[in-house]
C-alpha cells in the first residue's frame, strides 16, 4: 500500500463530510469515530485487519467506537494519551459527563451507539513524557480543546493527524472555526499547541472535521484568529447572539448550505458554553 492517507468519510449520522477517519496505511487509522458509524471503516478495510487505531482524543466523535471496532481487530493496540486512556478503559465517567452535554442516555446512544470499554492490554500511552518519536510517527501533547489530546506527525510523508487542535474546516472553504468544547478550552493552551504543530513543518493538517488541507500556514493563522475573535465576541454577546453572529459569518464564508454542516458538527451554543467557562475559570484564578 502507497504512504498516501485515505480519507474515510464515516458518513456520521447520513451525512457527508462530517467525522473522516485517516487510514494512514494498510494497517492504522487515526479516530474512528462513534460506533454508529463504523461501517464506512469496515467497508474501507475490505477485510485487512488492523493493527494500530491512534486516538487524538476521548470524544465520542473521534473515539467512540474504538472498543467496539477493537473486538474486530483482536490484532490491533490503541495509541492514546495517558489522560485519555484510563476514559477509554472506563467510560463510565466520560458517558455519565456526555449525557448531560447531549441531554440523556437515548440522545447519546442515538448519536454515537455503544460505547464498549477498551481492553486496558490493548492500549499504548503515548507522549506520557513529552514529544516522543514512536515507529515512524512524532507524537505531542497538543491540549486546548481537549486537555488529553495528542496529534500525530506521520514522518513518512509530513501530513500532521491534529484531531480538533487545528479546529474544523469544511473542504473547499477557508472558514476556521474552533471547537470550544467544554469544559476544557484554554486558548493559552491551545496557542501552544498550534506552536507545536508549527514547528513540525507539517506538509498537511489532517483534520477530523474535515479532510486535509496544505495551505498550513494560513489555516493556523485562521485557526488563531478565529479562536480570538470567537472568544472576544462570547465575552459580549450572550448564547443566542453569538450563535446568530456564527451563523451568518459561516453562511458568508461558506454558503448557506454549509450552516448545517458546522453546525451538526457541535452546536453553537456548546461552542459559547465551552468559552463561558473557560471566562468563570480565568476570572477565578484573576480573583
Ligand atoms: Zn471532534
Amino acid at each position: 500500500m502507497t504512504a498516501t492517507a485515505t480519507a474515510i468519510d464515516t458518513q456520521y449520522l447520513g451525512q457527508s463530510t462530517q467525522i473522516c477517519c485517516w487510514r494512514v496505511d494498510e494497517h492504522t487509522i487515526v479516530d474512528p469515530g462513534p460506533t454508529v458509524s463504523l461501517q464506512a471503516i469496515r467497508d474501507e478495510l475490505a477485510g485487512a485487519p488492523l493493527r494500530r487505531i491512534l486516538v487524538t482524543h476521548i470524544h465520542l466523535d473521534h473515539s467512540g467506537g474504538v472498543g467496539a471496532l477493537l473486538r474486530e481487530h483482536p490484532d490491533a493496540e490503541v495509541w492514546v494519551s495517558k489522560r485519555g486512556a484510563r476514559h477509554l478503559i472506563d467510560p463510565a465517567r466520560l458517558i455519565a459527563s456526555a449525557e448531560q452535554v447531549y441531554g440523556g442516555a437515548a440522545e447519546l446512544a442515538r448519536l454515537f451507539g455503544e460505547i464498549v470499554p477498551v481492553p486496558e492490554e490493548r492500549v499504548r500511552i503515548v507522549a506520557a513524557d513529552g514529544e516522543e518519536e514512536r515507529d515512524e510517527f512524532v507524537i505531542a501533547e497538543t491540549p486546548g480543546h481537549a486537555k488529553h489530546h495528542v496529534s500525530f506527525l506521520h514522518t513518512g510523508t509530513g501530513d500532521a493527524y491534529v484531531g480538533d487542535t487545528a479546529s474544523v474546516r469544511l473542504p473547499g472553504h477557508q472558514f476556521v472555526l474552533p471547537m470550544t468544547t467544554p469544559p476544557d478550552t484554554d486558548q493559552a493552551a491551545w496557542n501552544r499547541s498550534l506552536d507545536v504543530i508549527a514547528a513540525w513543518k507539517p506538509r498537511r493538517l489532517m483534520l477530523t472535521h474535515f479532510g486535509a488541507y496544505d495551505d498550513v500556514a494560513l489555516h493556523l493563522a485562521r485557526a488563531r484568529e478565529g479562536l480570538r475573535a470567537w472568544a472576544a465576541l462570547a465575552a459580549k454577546l450572550d448564547a443566542d447572539l453569538w450563535g446568530d453572529a456564527l451563523a451568518a459569518a459561516v453562511a458568508a464564508a461558506t454558503g448557506q448550505e454549509r450552516v448545517t454542516g458546522y453546525a451538526t458538527t457541535m452546536p453553537a451554543a456548546t461552542l459559547w458554553h465551552g468559552l463561558q467557562i473557560e471566562r468563570e475559570r480565568l476570572a477565578a484564578q484573576a480573583s
